[in-house]
């Protein structure tokens, strides 16, 4: 895919602006852009073309149809396409708008600030041709039949993320994330199937396959001399049952490994803490010394009395507070009240999403524990843990030789 495929449309009022991008954009060999100084003549783009844009840049502020507006109007037109925002508003008002916007199911690249450097517009232009080019991940929608045979036939595997300690950059754990390995569709996400076995009862089976499968793992890995705590994602549905403790400590023990070498998270927003069963399965396995993870810190609704009522041993912080944080004031924020709760009530603490080195020396600035992102490593197969161990330690110990 190359820059001609991308049909750009820049909505600003300021003929100046329309101008001054217009000349940057054909300067990088976007040709075909077409500019616009009112939302009106901008919507009949999508109404006459065969071809419609792909990528608009928006400014926000305009007198007649300003552009949240705009971006409703563009909603009703079907606009599936990219989007940049061009503007001169403070940073948390350009957050929100970006918000806004995604919830309409616009990709929104990013923003550029007023006035506009050729770097950050290049920066985006080539995300856009990148996203552009990156194949279309497969948002069919499976249904639970084809679901509970692939449980069956044992389509899910597991792999693995590294989570790494902060100060050293030593491995101490990994996070179990389950892929679907689908016979047509090739590697299927969890945000495509987890939700499904949710509904429809298969959750059960599903969490059984992967800590089974992790914990096997785990005593692998233990016998050929690697001790590494293993974390699996369990869903809020597996707590509805009281069985579930009595399993988890079940299968421990006939996989031969300890439970404080076994960490279980559980998303935040989906605790429910009114019901009596999950509270009882949690302490039950909290007793057994099984260790208890708070995942996605900060993005649910009653953080703070889930902390009170469930023991956890670690909390995760979500990584949209630590992606990009050295540079954003409010994720910035929320991440060191997370870190330091965290911290005064003896917890671990994880920083996830670290994305870049950027992310990670600003990690490495703070009190965080662990670490997790694809900086550091990409989920993997557990065949492929040994080679990234030792690439790892190469990368962390030439830090360390260049430090002054
Ligand atoms: P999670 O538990 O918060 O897992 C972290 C997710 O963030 C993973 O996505 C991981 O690949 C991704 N990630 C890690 N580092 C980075 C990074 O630096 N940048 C970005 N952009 N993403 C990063 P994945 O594997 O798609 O899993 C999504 C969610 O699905 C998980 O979120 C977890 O809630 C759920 N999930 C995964 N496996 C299971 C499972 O076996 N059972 C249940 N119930 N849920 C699962
Ligand atoms: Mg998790
Ligand atoms: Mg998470």
């Amino acid at each position: 895919m190359n820059k001609s495929t991308i049909r750009v449309l820049v909505l600003d009022d300021e003929p100046f602006m329309l101008k001054l991008l217009g000349h940057m954009l054909a300067d990088l060999g976007f040709t075909s852009a077409t500019t616009h100084d009112n939302g009106a003549t901008a919507l009949e783009c999508f109404d006459t073309h065969a071809n419609p844009p792909n990528l608009i840049l928006l400014d926000l502020q305009m007198p007649e149809m300003d552009g949240i507006e705009f971006v409703r109007k563009l909603v009703e037109h079907n606009y599936t396409g990219n989007l940049i925002l061009v503007s001169g508003e403070d940073e948390r008002v350009l957050q929100m708008a970006e918000k806004l916007i995604q919830a309409h199911w616009i990709t929104v690249l990013g923003h550029l600030d007023k006035p506009v450097l050729l770097a950050r517009l290049t920066e985006l232009m080539e995300k856009s041709v990148h996203m552009h080019a990156a194949p279309q991940s497969t948002t069919h929608a499976y249904g639970a039949d084809e679901l509970r045979t692939a449980i069956d036939a044992g389509e899910l595997v597991n792999y693995y993320q590294p989570k790494v300690a902060v100060p050293t950059g030593a491995i101490v754990g990994v996070e179990t994330l389950v892929r679907w390995r689908h016979p047509v569709d090739g590697s299927v996400f969890p945000d495509q199937f987890i939700g499904i076995a949710e509904d429809h009862g298969l959750i059960d089976d599903l969490t059984r396959v992967v800590l089974k499968g992790a914990m096997a793992q785990s005593k692998a890995w233990q016998q050929a001399g690697l001790r590494l705590r293993v974390a699996v994602n369990v869903s809020m549905d597996n707590l509805s049952s009281v069985a579930f403790a009595d399993f988890v400590a079940g299968a421990a023990t006939a996989a031969g490994v300890t439970p404080q070498d076994i960490v279980l998270e559980l998303t935040e927003s989906r605790l429910m803490l009114d019901q009596r069963a999950p509270l009882e399965v949690l302490t039950r396995l909290r007793l057994k010394r099984f260790r208890l993870s708070i995942d996605d810190f900060g993005t649910g609704h009653s953080s703070l009395t889930q902390l009170r009522n469930i023991p956890f041993d670690e909390l995760k912080i979500d990584q949209s507070f630590v992606r990009g944080a050295w540079h954003d004031d409010t994720a910035r924020a929320i991440y060191d009240a997370s870190l330091n709760l965290g911290k005064q009530l003896g917890m671990t603490v994880v920083a996830e999403g670290v994305e870049d080195r950027d992310d990670w020396d600003f990690v490495r600035r703070t009190q965080c524990d662990m670490a997790q992102g694809f900086f550091i490593g990409r989920p993997m197969p557990a065949a492929d843990l040994p080679g990234w161990i030792e690439l790892w330690n190469a990368r962390t110990q030439q830090w360390q030789a260049d430090l002054p």
